[in-house]
């Protein structure tokens, strides 16, 4: 199982990756691979879209910012938000559905990758 996890950028809010894609070093890893992830995501569901859809947002000094989905959702108070970690340096929590930490998704190929090795991981057919 040869392949890296990447992603483009970090949430300005919460930190977390945005837009996460993953590098086979060839086409056959590719194929090889994606059999795993397809049964594997189907087993132990995981919903990466509070981290991959990006939107962006300016508070007050005009710059854009990058940020998921989630937080974007939960942009009602987006600006004291961003104050307060200013002043107190501590990544507010947001409320509702968040987008993944980097340790989940990690964990969650992690597990794939373990789960892969299993004798029967492609006995199962959807
Ligand atoms: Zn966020």
């Amino acid at each position: 199982m040869n392949y890296t996890v990447k992603w483009k950028k970090h949430c300005t809010l919460c930190r977390n990756p945005l837009k996460i894609y993953i590098v086979f070093d060839n086409l056959d890893d590719y194929k090889y691979i994606s059999n795993y992830l397809e049964i594997y995501t189907y087993l132990n569901f995981i919903d990466f879209s509070n981290n991959n859809i990006i939107r962006y947002k300016t508070f007050g000094s005009g710059k854009a910012h990058a940020l998921c989905y989630s937080c974007f959702r939960n942009d009602k108070s987006i600006y004291s938000i961003v104050k307060n970690m200013h002043i107190s340096g501590r990544i507010p929590r947001i409320s509702g559905d968040r987008s993944l930490t980097r340790k989940e998704i990690c964990e969650w190929f992690e597990n794939m990758n373990k789960w892969a090795k299993r004798p029967d991981a492609l006995d199962f057919i959807i």
